[in-house]
């Protein structure tokens, strides 16, 4: 296979720079552009519902770091609004055309909205990227009172951010306990736990119904599905995310969550072959993993995009013989004072084993199994731990004839 002699790189964030980065790294010399519709330079999102919430100081843009001699054109603050597959063309927002020969689909998600489906008023947030979590940051404080509607990671990290800084808050969530659909009941009990002594109002089994004003149109209440209201000044929706696709409709792609993949990131068109020369990377790519028997799965992991953004380039430099991609998912949280770490993917297990529960001393190890196999696994101040589980996780048969292989 004749290596690519231009790449464009949609998306100029984690798993497109990891993409670019592997290219030069490899050794590739020819000519790279990496399109990015933010127009700020590549930036880490983990701090932002972290440190840049928590601090009292000002926070600087966290920027993730580039590689010296990457020798890329930069087209910041342009959005890709189109892709030809058979012309091999990105289409940008101010109509230029880029020609590629291999293109990286690196373009993320972006944060669910309103679940009532109307517009939000003042004071209704989302959190994905640096000018959100300005634009929140300058909300909370000792007096503020904010709503974080959904209890998954994102929306525990910004409550707990949010009290750090003496804000009152309350956590609405629709399951039983924060984090049930990701990591299951006892998990969710534990941070509930956490969250209770932190001074956060935790709501579960209840939905937001919709939002009560002032006179101005800000945001005074939040209703909820229990006929109950909580006042608040600032509400975040932190319903997950949707991968940011919507530029690839009428390409061709296989669209399903996200981009659908083949095992080496290369994306499928309807018919199920590779469109040539395109591969796709992390939050916006269905990945197929062993431990869920083949099927794709976006992950939404940090980790996850740095490794595919790596394997990605890999395909487009050396095809099938860069082998398929085998990297177990991995996660982490940071929630009052305990680093929570994960492998694998908890959310298939039918069964889970609780080996350490321990609050006080802020310890959590929970193994998670479908079907009597390990699927996952969570710890808590006990990271070491991780490495035995990884291994068993990738040393998983991969399972022949999966479905979407
Ligand atoms: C607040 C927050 C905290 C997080 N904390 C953790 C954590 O603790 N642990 C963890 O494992 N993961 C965490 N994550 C998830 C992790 O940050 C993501 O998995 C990772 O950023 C995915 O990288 P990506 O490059 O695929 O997408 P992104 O980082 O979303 O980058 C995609 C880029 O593409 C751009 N783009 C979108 N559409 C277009 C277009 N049409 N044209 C051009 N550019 C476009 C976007 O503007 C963006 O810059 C967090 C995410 C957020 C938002």
């Amino acid at each position: 296979m004749r290596a690519p002699e231009r790449v464009v790189v949609v998306g100029a964030s984690l798993a497109g720079l990891h993409a670019a980065r592997t290219l030069r790294a490899e050794g590739w010399t020819g000519s790279l552009t990496i399109v990015g519709a933010e127009p700020h330079p590549p930036y880490d999102r983990p701090p932002l519902s972290k440190d840049v919430l928590a601090q009292e100081e000002e926070p600087g843009l966290p920027r993730l770091p580039l590689p010296a001699g990457l020798d890329a054109r930069w087209l910041l603050g342009r959005r890709a609004v189109g892709l030809n597959t058979s012309e091999r063309r990105v289409t940008l927002s101010d109509g230029t055309g880029l020609d590629y020969d291999g293109l990286v689909v690196a373009t993320g998600s972006h944060a669910r909205t309103s679940p009532t489906g109307r517009p939000t008023p003042h004071g209704v947030f989302t959190l994905r990227g640096w000018d959100d979590a300005l634009a929140l940051r300058a909300r909370l404080g000792a007096g503020r009172s904010l709503v974080v509607v959904g209890g998954g990671f994102l929306g525990c990290e910004i409550a707990a951010a949010a009290r750090a800084r003496g804000t009152a808050v309350t956590l609405v969530e629709a399951a039983e306990q924060p984090l049930t659909r990701a990591l299951g009941r006892v998990a969710g009990a534990y941070v509930a736990g956490l969250q209770g002594e932190a001074g956060i109002t935790v709501r579960t089994g209840i939905r937001l119904t919709g939002f009560r004003t002032d006179a101005d149109g800000s945001l005074s209440a939040v209703d909820l599905s229990d006929a109950s209201s909580v006042r608040a000044d600032t509400a975040v929706l932190a319903l997950g995310g949707v991968p940011a696709t919507d530029w690839l409709a009428g390409s061709g792609l296989l669209l399903d969550g996200g981009v659908c993949c083949d095992p080496f990131l290369r994306a499928l068109r309807g018919d199920g072959a590779p469109a040539p020369g395109v591969v796709a990377a992390g939050d916006a790519a269905g990945v197929p993993y062993a431990v869920a028997d083949g099927a794709r799965v976006t992950t939404g992991h940090w980790a996850d995009a740095v490794a595919q953004g790596a394997a990605a380039a890999s395909t487009l430099l050396l095809g099938e013989t860069a082998g398929p991609y085998e990297a177990v998912p991995s996660f982490w949280a940071d929630l009052h004072g305990a680093r929570f770490r994960s492998v694998g993917l908890p959310s298939l297990a039918d069964e889970v084993e609780v080996l350490e529960h321990d609050v006080a001393r802020r310890r959590l190890e929970i193994a998670y199994h479908r079907e009597g196999r390990l699927v996952g696994a969570l710890t808590a101040g006990r990271t070491s731990r991780l490495a035995a589980y990884r291994a068993e996780l990738t040393a998983m048969p991969r399972s022949v004839g999966a479905a979407n292989w």
